[in-house]
C-alpha cells in the first residue's frame, strides 16, 4: 500500500472495491460495514479517518484502546468500537465498558464470566458478540474449532447473550475462500446473519462469499508503523 495516499482517497477505493464486489455475488450480504483496524494508530490518524467518514473501528489490545478510545468516544459519540484481539477473563469488565462489539468470544471460560458481571448488574444493552472461529484450527490462533462451534453458540444462547455473528481470521499461507465458506455455512446452519470476515488482503473474496464486516487496516492507513 502506498503510504503517501490520504486515508480519504484510499477510504472512496476501498468503498468502490467493497461495492463491486458485492453487486458481483449472489450470496453477498446486502450491506458491508467497513471496520477500521486502528491498532498502533495514533488518535491523529484515527481523527483523520473520522473525518473521511468512517464509523466503525476495530482496536486489538484492550490496553491500547484505554489509552485512545474514552476522549475519541467522548468527541465522536456516533461512532462503534469493537474488539478484535483475544479477551483475557479478568479484563471482560474494562471491555464491556469501553466496547461497543466484542468479535472474539471465543470460549466457555469467557462467556460464564460475561454472564456472570450481567447477573451482578453490568448491562449488555446495545452490546453485539461475535463468536470467533479458528477455521483452520491453528493452535496459535484463538477461536472455537469448527466442530465446537454449535455446541458453544448453543451455551451462549442459553446465557443470553447477544450474539450476532461469527468472525474468523483464516491462516495466511492458505487460500481464504474455504475458510469463508465454512464460516458462513457455520452462521446459517446456527441462524446468525453477521459475518465479520475479510481484511486488506483478502476483503474481496470476503465480500462475494457474504461478509457484512470487513476489517481494514493496511489498506486504509498504510503499513504499520
Ligand atoms: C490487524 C487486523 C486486521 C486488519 O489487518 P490488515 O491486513 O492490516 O487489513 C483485521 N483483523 C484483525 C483481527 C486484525 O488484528
Amino acid at each position: 500500500m502506498d503510504n503517501n495516499i490520504s486515508i480519504e482517497k484510499s477510504l472512496s477505493i476501498l468503498s468502490t472495491n467493497i461495492e463491486k464486489a458485492r453487486k458481483s455475488s449472489p450470496i453477498a450480504a446486502n450491506g458491508v460495514a467497513l471496520l477500521a483496524a486502528s491498532k498502533a494508530q495514533p488518535i491523529a490518524v484515527i481523527e483523520e479517518a473520522i473525518g473521511a467518514g468512517v464509523s466503525c473501528f476495530g482496536e486489538n489490545r484492550v490496553q491500547e484502546a484505554q489509552e485512545k478510545w474514552p476522549e475519541l468516544k467522548k468527541r465522536h459519540p456516533s461512532i462503534t468500537l469493537h474488539l478484535i484481539g483475544p479477551l483475557q477473563t479478568n479484563k471482560v469488565k474494562q471491555a464491556l465498558s469501553l466496547f461497543d462489539v466484542i468479535q472474539t468470544l471465543d470460549r466457555p471460560q469467557l462467556a460464564e464470566e460475561i454472564a456472570r458481571l450481567e447477573a451482578l448488574g453490568m448491562s449488555l444493552e446495545g452490546k453485539k458478540f461475535f463468536i470467533q472461529i479458528n477455521t483452520g484450527k491453528e493452535p496459535q490462533k484463538s477461536g472455537v474449532f469448527p466442530e465446537n462451534a454449535d455446541s458453544f453458540i448453543h451455551m451462549c444462547r442459553e446465557l443470553k447473550l447477544p450474539v450476532v455473528g461469527l468472525m474468523c481470521v483464516p491462516p495466511v499461507d492458505q487460500p481464504p475462500a474455504p475458510h469463508f465458506a465454512l464460516l458462513r455455512e457455520i452462521a446459517l446452519k446456527n441462524n446468525l446473519s453477521e459475518l465479520s470476515m475479510g481484511m486488506s488482503s483478502d476483503f474481496e473474496t470476503a465480500v462475494r462469499m457474504g461478509s457484512s464486516c470487513v476489517r481494514i487496516g493496511t489498506a486504509l492507513f498504510g503499513d504499520r508503523k
